[in-house]
């Protein structure tokens, strides 16, 4: 049509309707807002597009649903634009509002978490580069003579690689170009790590091991979703038997995601993947540089990148064909996401897993209770490691009473613990001291006036940190230089270090072992760069003793660590949380587990004033099962999960009577269901985060109950949300404080 025909049937025809079209944008709204697809752009649902939003443009997602029909496309405001990027296929999507639905979080926030690369969704540029045009210069030095031979091929080389490649500076490449030697050319950006291949080390497994993989492989090829949880003793081979279902799943052409906590520390991890599949996987954390971020995200979702090793959130990568996910360390605490959207990555995989239709597996040497009671019920597969490989032994394990075998005044280290650490120090091996809290002390008090030190925002205590000579609050990270005097009463030098901190054990070894190599491994003493040195420091024996926090427990390999010592058991005993006992046993298990893992004879030695404690029990009498079987009926008889359902609800406010009464109203607002109670609210253990005030209302439900319903409804003929109270929602809850 002429633009004359326009002007003369424009009374007669309406211009086409405009495509309205749902976008999910990163706003905590229930749902999608609507835009209009202005004249020449085309989306689908998963498109990435940039859409205006109040005055500014924000990147979001087409979603799915039909056309709006209530809306006038003409008042609508328009996408901006397309990326160019693959979009989020319906899995995902499908993935995503299940996870909104679940966690009861705004779709918008959990769609962003699948957006977290902005720059990537546009394809990366290509790189210039340089090609023989067949010409030859007149004047041959022996530098020009080494480069024509490189390239007569034809191939195309960056300008530096070819220099490199030829030993020769790139003015002399500059010379030819300039003599129209080479024509140019431009390269695909380079992957940014190499293929994996499935064939390139394979190890041979051991009896057991062959069984567990053989079992696992089955479940691949049978296809369709499957759960497997291989639970098997720290250097039983666990991560063995996995490479080899993840060279199953790469033969089948699909992707795999491994996730790991910590994986930022755990370089080690990445080498030995390199060994088995001749290439590293790629990386997903929060450490990574924004550019690596960008790399990543667009390399997955071109398919580029086969194998992903990542924390929890590269769940959300946009995985081009995924036909895998391991979830190494499945029971760790730090699968938790508890910060907007609350989610647990280890149960979320499992769903991802099921929409999408593949198998998972969970590994760990001390499942959760969750996952053997799924396997209980059949509806996980249970595959079993028994034993070290190669007959290494497990460290011999034993309690020291404190009561019976206290240590000397002012310190923490009971006399047998000091005597095995000079044993093995003599022996030229390594001791690992354990113990979960940073700093030098928990809390510092006047002797004088007993005035204690307090954040001026958080319930908690300013923990001393002498290195850095600083009082630190753990909540907010609110700081000050370590007083002199007392605040209330202005003694001098009167201030006193209450309990022990790594720094203060650090200390107590250095009077003790004066000649021995003292290194405090603590995730306050230096970023992530600096802790991996150290860790490979250790690793290549460097150090005689190792003060750590939780961070030397995870999945590290010390070869000449023999002994290990857990300065105090007891710490996580009495926190109020229903998985005390669980989540004592998993770490202190791990920690021990340190020990002679490469066929050394080794030591674990585990200081408590419990020794009778049911998980004191099962650490030294390595039958995990009794515990765990204890742990089972306790948690059916208080129908604690995983046989009743939790959530937890969290209001907070600057003023305290306000969030109070806003949790009362929730609570008040609370529908009559069989099976559910609501219980509180009371002030939260942490009754004051960064100056606001907290308030916990806790929903317990049986398993049959419609936890999310009951919950939504509570909030939605609950008090109005005002801008100053702030609620949140964590289903399945993993902290009580
Ligand atoms: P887990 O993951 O259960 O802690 P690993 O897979 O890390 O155990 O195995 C412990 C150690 O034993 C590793 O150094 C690993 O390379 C070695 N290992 C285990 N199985 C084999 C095998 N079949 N062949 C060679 N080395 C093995
Ligand atoms: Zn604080």
């Amino acid at each position: 049509m002429t633009d004359d025909s326009k002007s003369l049937f424009g009374e007669l025809f309406q211009p086409p309707a405009r495509n309205v079209v749902p976008v999910l944008v990163p706003m905590p709204a229930p749902t999608a807002y609507s835009y209009a697809v202005p004249p020449g752009l085309t989306v689908e649902p998963g498109s990435i597009v940039q859409v205006p939003l109040g005055p500014r443009q924000v990147i979001g997602v087409v979603w799915d649903g039909g056309e709006d029909k209530g809306v006038d496309p003409k008042k609508l405001r328009e996408i901006t634009k397309v990326f160019d990027c693959p979009p989020l296929d319906g899995d995902m999507r499908a993935f995503l509002d299940w996870i909104a639905a679940y966690t009861l979080s705004p779709p918008g926030y959990v769609a962003r978490m699948a957006l977290r690369a902005p720059a990537a969704f546009d394809p990366e540029p290509m790189i210039e580069g340089l090609r023989f045009s067949g010409y030859r210069p007149e004047k041959i030095t022996p530098a020009r003579e080494k480069v024509l031979a490189l390239t007569a091929d034809g191939l195309s080389w960056t300008k530096s690689g070819l220099a490199h490649a030829c030993g020769v500076s790139t003015s002399v490449i500059d010379g030819l170009l300039k003599q129209g030697v080479f024509e140019q050319v431009f390269l695909p950006p380079p992957p940014l790590v190499a293929l994996p291949d499935p064939d390139f080390a394979a190890h041979r497994l051991a009896g057991p091991q062959k069984e567990a993989a053989d079992e696992i492989l089955a479940m691949q090829r049978k296809g369709g979703f499957a759960v497997a949880l291989i639970d098997g003793v720290t250097g039983s081979g666990k991560t063995e038997v996995y490479f080899e279902a993840i060279a199953e799943t790469l033969r089948q052409g699909k992707q795999v995601l491994i996730l790991l906590p910590e994986i930022a520390l755990t370089a080690n991890f990445l080498e030995r993947f390199q060994d088995r599949f001749g290439a590293k996987p790629g990386e997903w954390h929060s450490d990574l540089a924004t550019r690596t971020r960008e790399k990543v995200w667009r390399q997955v979702a071109t398919g580029e990148i086969r194998v992903v090793a990542g924390a929890r959130s590269a769940l959300f990568l946009p995985f081009e064909n995924l036909g895998l996910i391991i979830v190494d360390e499945e029971h760790d605490p730090a699968f938790k996401q508890e910060d907007r959207v609350f989610y647990n990555a280890r149960d979320m995989a499992v769903v991802r897993a099921r929409i999408a239709g593949f198998p998972v597996v969970l590994v760990s040497a001390t499942p959760s209770v969750e996952s053997q009671v799924n396997c209980l019920a059949g509806r996980y597969e249970r595959i079993h490691l028994p034993t070290r490989f190669a007959d290494a032994a497990m460290p011999d394990l034993h309690l020291i009473d404190m009561r019976r075998h206290p240590p000397e005044r002012g310190g923490f280290l009971s006399p047998i613990l000091l005597r095995s650490v000079g044993k093995a120090v003599e022996r030229g091996e390594q001791a690992l001291l354990f113990l979960n809290r940073r700093g030098y002390a928990p809390l510092t008090l006047c002797r004088v006036c007993g005035h204690r030190f307090q954040c001026p925002q958080c319930s908690s205590w300013l923990v001393e940190h002498r290195f850095r000579g600083q009082i630190q609050c753990h909540q907010c990270g609110y700081h000050e230089p370590t007083p002199n005097a007392c605040p209330e009463c202005g003694t001098l030098d009167h201030l006193v270090a209450c309990g022990p901190g790594v720094e203060r054990i650090a200390e107590e070894v250095e009077r003790h072992f004066p000649d021995a190599r003292t290194l405090v491994l603590s995730s306050d003493l230096g970023g992530v760069k600096r802790l991996r040195l150290e860790l490979e420091a250790i690793a290549n024996g460097e150090a005689d003793i190792v003060i750590g926090t939780q961070l030397v427990a995870k999945g590290h390999n010390f070869p000449l660590m023999t002994l290990v010592g857990i300065i105090d058991a007891d710490i996580g005993l009495s926190n109020g949380d229903p998985r005390a006992a669980e989540r004592t046993f998993q770490l202190l298990s791990q920690v021990t587990g340190r020990a002679g893992r490469t066929g050394r004879k080794s030591l674990g030695l585990i200081q408590t004033f419990q020794p009778q404690h049911p998980v004191m029990q099962a650490l030294v009498s390595g039958d995990a099962s009794a515990f765990y079987e204890r742990e089972i009926v306790e948690r059916e008889k208080a129908q604690l999960p995983p046989y009743g359902r939790l959530v937890s609800i969290i209001v907070s406010a600057d003023m305290r009577a306000e969030a109070e009464g806003h949790a009362r109203g929730l609570r008040q607002a609370a529908p009559q269901e069989s099976g559910i109670m609501v219980l509180g609210p009371a002030e939260a253990p942490l009754a004051l985060i960064r100056g606001r005030h907290r308030f916990r209302l806790l929903i317990h439900g049986r398993r049959t109950n419609d936890m999310q319903t009951f919950v939504r409804a509570m909030i939605d003929r609950g008090p109005k949300e005002r801008r100053s109270i702030q609620v949140q929602i964590d289903v399945d809850p993993q902290s009580f404080l």
